[in-house]
């Protein structure tokens, strides 16, 4: 479908429809939440195709979820009609593992790669410690990975960190760093082993899909070339969660650094500019950017939204945009169009309160809507049973559905109160992020079946399904063909070949690994004649490996439901099939392993009927017509590990930002007086973000707790400062009777200080306590 220039920019506002329509070799949408950023990003591809006849082919697009992209590829369709297919619009991960793929070799991977997600990792990694003496206990191999996983956003490869930290460490050679404390050292060799391992057996993991397509664009000039001479134009959404490698990705690709673009591109601009000075209303030019020149770069972001920084995201990449693009045009948008001027208010009232930040003001044409609504529960149960009463009343009296209503949280662990709640007062719900589905035991014994048949060298997977279901494999002979594979520099599956030769194998362990062995081959085999049809792969697989017969004996219901992850699993494999045209084993295990938090949402037509509940991070370019944001007290949020640290504090403040932002029509925020953590109940103080929204926009429907406006079983005694010993903290903070938070802070401290005890809340005797609840 070519769509007309008007039907394009239809229903858009001026500055909206500049950025459409601007022609030039870069473009960042610097603007505010919900102002129609990725509405406006979907609108310029299409205007790409229509305008300037660029080919689907020469698109790339990136969002931040799966969801988001499949949102954009539904809206181009209606857009642009079927071609809207072949446009690479895809997360950064997606996008590399296609180039990988296609052209890893350049790297050392072969095509049938696999994809490591954390628990693969993990695993990894307390089996390299195993081997090089060090206690897992001791030496959490999850924060050397975190420390890795660093490294790579920061494109810092092994080598590197070897030559920095360890030079005169032999990686691959049998070695001993027992006596090695945490740290950059140790982590240096372990990031060497794991890494090398990664490459043995053909597999990489989250951060290598970046970090590896990067270094591919780097040492081999075809592929290079290739790929800058595809994509022309080149579009990135949330651009302020990009780190560092991921804007050197987007450097690569644009060809910025390799072409002396300069000049040319200041000739298409200027064309462009003398169209618009020229008075013609559409730029009607088609400027397709010729080799010489860099490739068009549009990117959207709102440096108010980073949240990502525990993840590399680097804000300088937004921040710093038209100083890294040569010629970058920089377009404005402030209308918002999602919420209320209420809501607006107060994100505003929030976000100003960050230091260094470029100044703006959301504002819609909305009008003021209603006020936000306040409450103070006393403790996280009764938060949960307000929240749960007032979504009953918004569903009966209102004329809202369950799934309007959205709940936000800023750690997953409050969500049990608000299930429990919800399932008393039979309200339906869906919970975002929980166990999910793809990490059940079950599913991912099953998978690692599937990642074996496609790539037999991935250690991890092998090893890991070996004796499941139990086939007397024990720890010894895994541990005499694991010990072969690693002193022949061969592969496990290889070792598995060869049981003849290794040492301390008797027969009886011999003979389950060769039924295992053949079975395996057998497997592979029926796969590489099905290829095209996962989802018989996944049914002969459950038959033929015994998994399914295993549950199936095992009567009790927990294994019965496990038996319907597995048909589930079935289930998405022939769904993945029906929308492939070209479907594959390997495809198949790609489109799981990218499957983020937020894929967890169903379409919008099956979410009609539950209230959602999520963390504010997984909520980032959602939007609700209602949205409680609950738990707002220090420590829950912002959370006590970012309290002490200004830094941590801002992205803590944009958090919030986020959160109020997905509000369209109505924002409540709660907080509790006491939560219980840790088995303990804990006083808790309201949270700063609610100091910083004025006043007048909330309307409290209860202000304070029980305790502190005195109210409390023990209120009337309240006066009385030596009754504290025997009322618990309830009657005690209640004492001063003050209703101002800064009072209450000040003083709380010195008051538990003088507290000889008697904790009817079990909140602790002692200041100290407190205190490391609030914080932590
Ligand atoms: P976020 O920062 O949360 O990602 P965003 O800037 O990407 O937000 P969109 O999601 O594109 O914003 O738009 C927010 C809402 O406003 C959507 O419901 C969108 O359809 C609507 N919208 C955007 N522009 C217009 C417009 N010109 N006229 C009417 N509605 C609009
Ligand atoms: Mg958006």
């Amino acid at each position: 479908i070519r769509r007309s220039a008007e039907e394009l920019l239809d229903g858009l506002n001026p500055q909206q429809s500049e950025a459409v329509q601007y022609s030039g070799p870069a473009l960042l949408i610097g603007a505010g939440a919900g102002s129609g950023k990725t509405r406006v990003l979907t609108r310029r591809i299409a205007w790409a195709l229509s305008q300037w006849n660029a080919w689907p082919s020469q698109i790339l697009a990136i969002t931040f979820t799966n969801k988001a992209a499949r949102e954009m590829k539904d809206r181009l369709e209606t857009l642009i009609g079927p071609a809207a297919q072949r446009m690479w619009v895809s997360t950064f991960h997606s996008a590399c593992v296609r180039m990988l793929r296609r052209d890893g070799e350049a790297v050392g991977l072969n095509r049938s790669f696999t994809i490591y997600d954390q628990a693969d990792s993990i695993r990894l990694m307390r089996t390299i410690e195993q081997e090089h003496g060090l206690d897992p206990k001791r030496v959490k191999p999850r924060d050397v990975l975190s420390a890795i996983s660093d490294c790579k956003n920061e494109l810092k490869g092994w080598r590197m960190q070897l030559k920095e930290y360890a030079p005169d460490y032999k990686p691959g050679q049998p070695s001993n760093l027992g006596h090695l404390e945490p740290g950059d050292m140790l982590n240096a060799c372990l990031y060497a082993e794991y890494q090398r391992r990664l490459e043995a057996a053909n597999s990489v993991d989250f951060d290598d899909l970046i970090m590896r397509t990067v270094q591919m664009l780097q040492v081999d000039p075809q592929a290079a070339a290739y790929y800058r001479h595809k994509f022309r134009y080149i579009f990135v959404d949330e651009y302020q969660d990009t780190n560092h490698a991921q804007y050197v990705l987007v450097r690569e690709l644009s060809g910025v650094d390799t072409t002396s673009g300069a000049s040319g591109v200041a000739g298409a601009a200027g064309a462009a500019g003398a169209a618009h000075a020229a008075g013609t209303q559409y730029m009607q030019l088609s400027p397709q950017p010729q080799q010489a020149q860099p490739n068009w770069v549009t990117v959207v972001g709102d440096s108010d939204q980073s949240i990502y920084a525990f993840r590399g995201a680097d804000i300088h990449n937004i921040l710093d945009f038209e100083k890294d693009f040569p010629n970058a045009k920089t377009v404005m948008l402030e209308q918002n169009y999602r919420s209320t001027q209420t809501i607006l208010d107060a994100a505003n009232a929030v976000i100003s309160k960050n230091a260094g930040r470029t100044p703006k003001k959301l504002w819609t044409q909305e009008g003021a809507g209603s006020p936000i609504v306040g409450y103070a529960a006393d403790d996280d149960l009764q938060e949960a049973q307000w929240v749960a009463g007032e979504i009953a009343r918004l569903v009966a009296e209102d004329g809202f559905t369950y799934g309007d209503i959205a709940i936000m949280y800023r750690a997953n662990a409050q969500s049990r109160r608000f299930e429990e709640a919800f399932i008393n007062a039979g309200i339906p719900y869906q919970l975002i992020g929980g166990t999910r589905f793809y990490e059940r035991k079950e599913v991912k014994d099953s998978i690692a079946y599937l990642q074996c048949i496609t790539n037999p060298s991935d250690d991890v997977s092998m090893r890991r399904i070996l004796n499941v279901p139990k086939r007397g494999l024990g720890e010894r002979a895994e541990a005499l063909v694991a010990d072969y594979a690693q002193t022949q520099g061969i592969t496990f599956w290889q070792a598995l070949g060869n049981t003849e030769q290794i040492p301390g194998m008797t027969t009886r362990m011999a003979n389950p690994l060769h039924a295992f062995r053949s079975m395996m081959e057998d497997l592979i085999a029926y796969a590489a004649e099905h290829d095209a049809n996962p989802s018989d792969i996944v049914a002969h697989v459950l038959q033929t490996s015994g998994i399914i017969d295993e549950l199936r004996k095992a009567k009790d219901e927990q294994e019965q439901g496990r038996v319907e992850n597995l048909s589930q699993l079935q289930s998405v494999a022939a769904e993945y099939e029906q929308n492939t045209p070209d479907s594959s084993l390997a495809g198949f295990l790609e489109s799981v392993a990218l499957v983020a938090d937020s894929d967890q949402l169903p379409d919008e037509g099956e979410q009609r009927g539950s209230v959602t509940l999520m963390t504010l991070h997984t909520s980032k370019g959602l939007e609700y017509p209602v949205v409680f944001l609950v738990g707002m007290e220090e420590g829950t949020f912002p959370h006590s590990r970012a309290m002490d640290n200004v830094t941590e504090m801002a992205e803590e403040r944009r958090l919030a930002y986020v959160g109020i932002t997905r509000a369209r029509k109505r924002l409540y925020v709660t907080r509790a007086g006491e939560r219980t953590q840790w088995g303990k109940a804990e006083t808790m103080l309201p949270s700063e973000f609610l100091d910083d929204i004025p006043d007048k926009l909330i309307d409290w429907k209860r202000k304070e707790t029980s305790v502190e406006s005195g109210e409390s079983e023990f209120g009337e005694f309240g006066g009385f400062q030596g009754f504290g010993g025997f009322g618990g903290s309830r009657s005690f903070d209640g004492f001063d009777g003050s209703s101002s938070r800064g009072a209450s802070r000040g003083g709380s401290h010195g008051r538990w200080g003088a507290r000889s005890g008697g904790a009817s809340t079990g909140s602790g005797g002692s200041s100290r306590n407190w205190r490391d609840g609030a914080r932590g």
